[in-house]
Order: C-alpha cells, then sequence, then structure tokens
C-alpha cells in the first residue's frame, strides 16, 4: 500500500486524508499541536462561516489577482459541494441574511468530531505533537516530537501548514524558511483581514476604546461598503476593516500612511447634514446640536473631534464636510498574528495543477500556506477545503503514476 504523509491537520490537511484514504492510501497526518483543527474551531466560535451562497462568478471573483488559480478548484469543490459534503456528515446548513452559509448549530465541533469519526474509519492515523522541521538529507520528514526527533519516508507529502495568523492555535508561519531553503519561492507572509494602528490621542484612545462604530459608510479607492467597525487601543479592528484591509495595507505598503474615508451619516445627504447643523443652536453646547440635528453623538462626535480642529468644528459647512468624508489616517497593518489569515505563502509558479512542487515531486501543498488571499465571508474556508481535495487527488495520481 502507498503511503501518504499530510502535514497540518486542518482543513485543508484533512480535506486531502479524506480524499486519499477514501482510495486505500495509508494516511498519517502529523501535526504540531496537542489536538487537530484548531483555528478551525476557533472559527466556530463567533459563528462557523462555512462558504458563502452568492453566484458563482462573484464568488471567484474574491479571490483578486488569485483567481485564475483558485476558480478551477472551486469548479470541482465550490460552496453547493461544501454545502453538500457537510449534510453528508450529519451538519445541515442555512443561509443567513447576508448570504454567508453557517452550519444550522453555528459551531465546528460538531462537523470535526464527525469528520474524523470518518477519517478514523477509512484508516487514517494521526499524530499529534508532531512538528515538521524541515528534510533530511537523504529526504525523509525530520519531526521534533515528545520522544526526540524522528524521520519519516512516505510515498507522497501533502504540505498544510496554514498561514501565519493566530500562531497559538498552531500556524506560526516557521515552514516558510525550510521551503526557501528547498529553493521554493515563497511570498512573505502578510496580515490579511486585519487590523490597523491609528495614532489616537490619549484622550481619545481612553474615552473611545471598545467603542463601536455602526453603520458607517468607508470609502477607500473603488473600495465602499457600509457596515461596522470598532475603535481600540492600538486603532481600528472589525467587519468593515477587514473588508478593504488587503488594498489598504498594499497602500501603506507602497506609499506609508494612508488614509480611509468614512460617512458618519449615510441616510442624510450633504445638504441635508448642512441644513440640520444650520437650525439655530441657541444655548445648546454643539456636542448636544449636533445629536439633536444629525444624530451624531458618542465615538461618532469623538471621532470628529479628534481630527477637526476646534474652528472647523464650529463652522458648519466644515463640519458638514467632515461628517460625510472623515479622512482617518491608517499607520500600519496590525501584526500578521494577530490578522484573522494571512496573504503570501509558496507562490502559485512553484506548483502545477495538482499543487505539486515542480522542484520536488511528490510534495503537494494546500490551504491557506498557498501564495493568496481572500475577506472574510466564507471565502476562506472553501478555498482550503478546495485546495486540499486538489493536493489530494494529485497524490492520488502521483501515486498511481
Ligand atoms: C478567529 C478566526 C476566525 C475565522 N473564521 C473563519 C470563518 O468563519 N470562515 C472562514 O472561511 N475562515 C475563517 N477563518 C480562517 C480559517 O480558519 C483558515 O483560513 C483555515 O483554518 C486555514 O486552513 P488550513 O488547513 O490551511 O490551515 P490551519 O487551519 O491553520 O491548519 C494548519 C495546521 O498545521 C499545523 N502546523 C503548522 N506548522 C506545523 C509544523 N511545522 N509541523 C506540524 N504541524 C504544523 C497547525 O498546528 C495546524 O493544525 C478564521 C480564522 C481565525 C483566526
Amino acid at each position: 500500500m502507498k503511503s501518504v504523509a499530510i502535514i497540518g491537520a486542518g482543513p485543508a490537511g484533512l480535506m486531502a486524508a479524506e480524499v486519499l484514504s477514501q482510495k486505500g492510501a495509508q494516511v498519517d497526518v502529523y501535526d504540531s499541536m496537542p489536538s487537530v483543527g484548531r483555528k478551525f474551531l476557533m472559527a466556530g466560535k463567533s459563528g462557523l462561516n462555512l462558504t458563502h451562497s452568492e453566484p458563482f462568478e462573484q464568488f471567484a471573483a474574491r479571490y483578486g489577482s488569485r483567481r485564475k488559480w483558485i476558480e478551477p478548484m472551486l469548479k470541482e469543490f465550490g460552496a453547493n459541494e461544501l454545502r453538500t459534503w457537510a449534510q453528508e456528515l450529519g451538519i445541515e446548513t442555512f443561509v443567513g441574511t447576508s448570504g454567508r452559509v453557517f452550519p444550522v448549530s453555528m459551531k465546528a465541533s460538531p462537523l470535526l468530531r464527525a469528520w474524523l469519526k470518518r477519517l478514523q474509519n477509512n484508516g487514517v492515523t494521526i499524530h499529534t505533537r508532531h512538528r515538521w522541521i524541515g528534510w533530511d538529507d537523504d529526504k525523509s520528514l525530520r519531526f521534533e516530537t515528545v520522544a526526540g526527533e524522528k524521520s519519516i519516508k512516505a510515498d507522497a507529502v501533502i504540505m498544510a501548514l496554514g498561514g501565519g495568523s493566530w500562531r497559538r492555535l498552531g500556524s506560526d508561519g516557521a515552514w516558510v524558511d525550510w521551503l526557501e531553503q528547498a529553493g521554493i519561492k515563497v511570498e512573505a507572509l502578510k496580515s490579511s483581514n486585519c487590523g490597523f494602528d491609528v495614532a489616537w490621542s490619549s484622550h481619545f484612545k481612553e474615552k473611545y476604546q471598545g467603542h463601536p462604530l455602526k453603520s458607517v459608510v468607508l470609502s477607500f479607492e473603488e473600495f465602499r461598503q457600509q457596515g461596522e467597525f470598532v475603535i481600540t487601543k492600538h486603532g481600528v479592528e472589525g467587519s468593515l476593516i477587514y473588508a478593504c484591509s488587503a488594498v489598504v495595507r498594499d497602500a501603506i505598503e507602497a506609499h506609508g500612511i494612508t488614509n480611509i474615508q468614512l460617512d458618519l451619516a449615510p441616510h442624510l445627504t450633504r445638504e441635508n447634514v448642512l441644513t440640520k447643523l444650520s437650525k439655530p443652536r441657541g444655548s445648546k453646547t454643539m456636542a448636544s446640536h449636533l445629536e439633536k440635528t444629525v444624530g451624531i453623538k458618542g465615538v461618532k462626535a469623538g471621532l470628529l473631534r479628534e481630527f477637526l480642529s476646534k474652528d472647523e468644528f464650529g463652522d458648519n459647512e466644515r463640519l458638514a464636510k467632515a461628517i460625510k468624508n472623515l479622512s482617518v489616517p491608517l499607520v500600519a497593518p496590525r501584526p500578521v498574528d494577530e490578522a484573522i489569515s494571512s496573504a503570501g505563502g509558496v507562490m502559485f509558479e512553484e506548483v502545477d495543477e495538482h499543487l505539486m512542487l515542480k522542484k520536488i515531486p511528490g510534495v503537494f501543498c494546500a490551504g491557506e500556506m498557498l501564495d493568496w488571499e481572500a475577506p472574510t465571508g466564507g471565502y476562506l474556508l472553501t478555498a482550503c477545503f478546495a485546495s486540499g481535495r486538489v493536493a489530494g487527488r494529485g497524490a492520488l495520481k502521483w501515486l498511481g503514476s
């Protein structure tokens, strides 16, 4: 029987294990952590967004410049196939109001439990606390284990080591060095779906950290979306920020500090805002006038004070302009360890259509460790599952030949 070593027991590695074990390969999965799928389980903490129900064309466009590589994989295993697969594991899914797809329980643990049981029934062996640390001179895989270092040889290898975010869940990006030493080109891992630093004044930071900004429209270059985000002690975080984080990150990398524009009153036109602000203020403070006339208070009012001079704040024209188009300077992306996911990874020109490394035949790569990124919305997991399948099938083909 042909043997396959899969390194990394996240969604991508486990999917490759499923494909291979169904066809009778001897599959051993190695993971550095004491238990498997930790990031997948974490993803389920705030509601496991498995995939998205939007039309394929829109879905595929979420992968931006990497679409040409991801799209063929999604054609084999996209949102519908993923939902059917989950259903076969006994996990019903539903489409939320935003079009995002979740398991009915919202959690990842029932799915992972059912999946591991299926893999075990297929004969897959999982070895936890096995940290891959590179290759021996004879090309066997080196692992650090509790019993010391081990060398392992297999007929095919699938690397599904994840990206570089949330290292405490296992994927620490240490593999980058070992693959580079083997001559594989790797794009540096960068924060994706991340927050940004803002140089808040200490007064603003103390008063508003943890406060959500709701129903604002964020614009940046072509990006324009309504949503919400949170003020943090470092800057800004949250779904609306994550949605534009790739373009903002790249702009900061290219030009330094970059401004996003906020519309704090999307339900009003600038003329409406000005008309309302121009009503007689009487003895009211400017803060209470702002709240009474345009409904701006709390953190939104705080933001205006943070970025406008006293004169600007007292001038209706300039205040109305700022309410509709406030520039907020973002200084730097938060570190990759804090990001939801990472961009960068093994470059696609290093792998063939089966995700096999051209320079190391018999070794395949899958999941977030490949050089692609996507926004939140279920696109990350879908591409991890899909690439795990492609790598698994590729390894089967390789073993057959
Ligand atoms: C808080 C949070 C919430 C998220 N929510 C969602 C969501 O709702 N929807 C969505 O689509 N995506 C979500 N994601 C992203 C998604 O979880 C990841 O993209 C996905 O888990 C990546 O899968 P993977 O198999 O490529 O890697 P991982 O899941 O990271 O698995 C890689 C595995 O490799 C192991 N490993 C790493 N290095 C070694 C080594 N040297 N030796 C041995 N083992 C090693 C790790 O321990 C890990 O188990 C979320 C991420 C986070 C952090």
